[in-house]
């Protein structure tokens, strides 16, 4: 909750447990200026999320591209590389840094393209889990503001803009699909093309075979997948199975360990 105290008073983990605040009613702002306290896509970009949203049973996520004098103005969305489950969304952490510079190089302010994350449910849940808001906060904590927008089927939207200076605080703020703007055609093939090279699907223990103990490689994961038990089965395993099972983990860091990679 947040209270009457004085702001130097809180602690961190009193800031950071600010509650949302759901935006009144009656607003004292002017429509006009309402009307710009919103998430507004353009139906370009609008368009080719929720085409990747359909491309695939998992998440898929990537950052909104904005204009200059209107941040909450989304007018790209744009992958990076990226490893997705039915539930996250794990980004190469080279392959953002890459982004970040081509879009340095194009003139663009990391207002414009850093600062709000974009991603897509493969479910009607629209609200973020434990491991969305977890992210968000490691990774978009130390930005001014941020915003977090999840798509999921039935186009069910979730919008939070968190800010960071000031009093701090989160806000679930409206999302709209802007048509009263210029936009362009869609593009299938490219955007088929940017899946293709981005989206990969996180290989599962499955993949594993535990005889010849060797990887069978990047699969996609089943439907069954989503509500696969990882620690039911490693506490099945008979004890040398699940050292097995253990020390191929060990071997592949990758898959855990996120100091090297940004998960989302
Ligand atoms: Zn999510």
């Amino acid at each position: 909750m947040k209270s009457e105290t004085n702001p130097s008073q809180q602690t961190v983990s009193a800031q950071t447990k600010t509650s949302l605040i759901q935006l009144p009613k009656k607003s004292i702002l002017l429509p006009k200026e309402r009307n710009r306290l919103a998430l507004r896509f353009n139906p370009a970009a609008w368009a080719k999320l929720a085409y990747f949203r359909d491309k695939t049973e998992n998440e898929v996520g990537g950052f909104a591209i904005t204009e200059v004098d209107d941040l909450l103005n989304v007018q790209e969305f744009i992958t990076v590389k990226q490893e997705v489950t039915s539930i996250s969304v794990k980004f190469d952490d080279i392959a953002v840094a890459d982004f970040f510079e081509t879009q340095v190089d194009l003139g663009r302010k990391p207002e414009q393209f850093a600062r709000i994350w974009l991603h897509t449910h493969p479910g009607d849940m629209s609200e973020p889990s434990g491991q969305d808001e977890t992210t968000f906060g490691r990774v978009f904590g130390k930005c001014n503001w941020a915003l977090m927008f999840i798509l999921a089927e039935n186009n069910r939207t979730y919008a939070k803009l968190s800010f960071n200076v000031g009093p701090k605080g989160e806000i679930l703020i409206p999302v709209e699909v802007d048509y009263s703007q210029a936009f362009g055609p869609s593009d299938h093939k490219l955007w088929d093309e940017e899946y293709q090279a981005n989206v990969s699907h996180a290989a599962w223990l499955s993949d594993f075979d535990l005889f010849t103990g060797e990887t069978t490689g990047f699969k996609d994961i089943p439907a069954s997948g989503r509500s696969y038990d990882f620690i039911g089965e490693l506490e099945r395993l008979d004890p040398i199975e699940r050292q097995i099972v253990l020390d191929e983990l060990a071997n592949r860091p990758d898959l855990w360990n996120d100091g090297e990679v940004m998960f989302i």
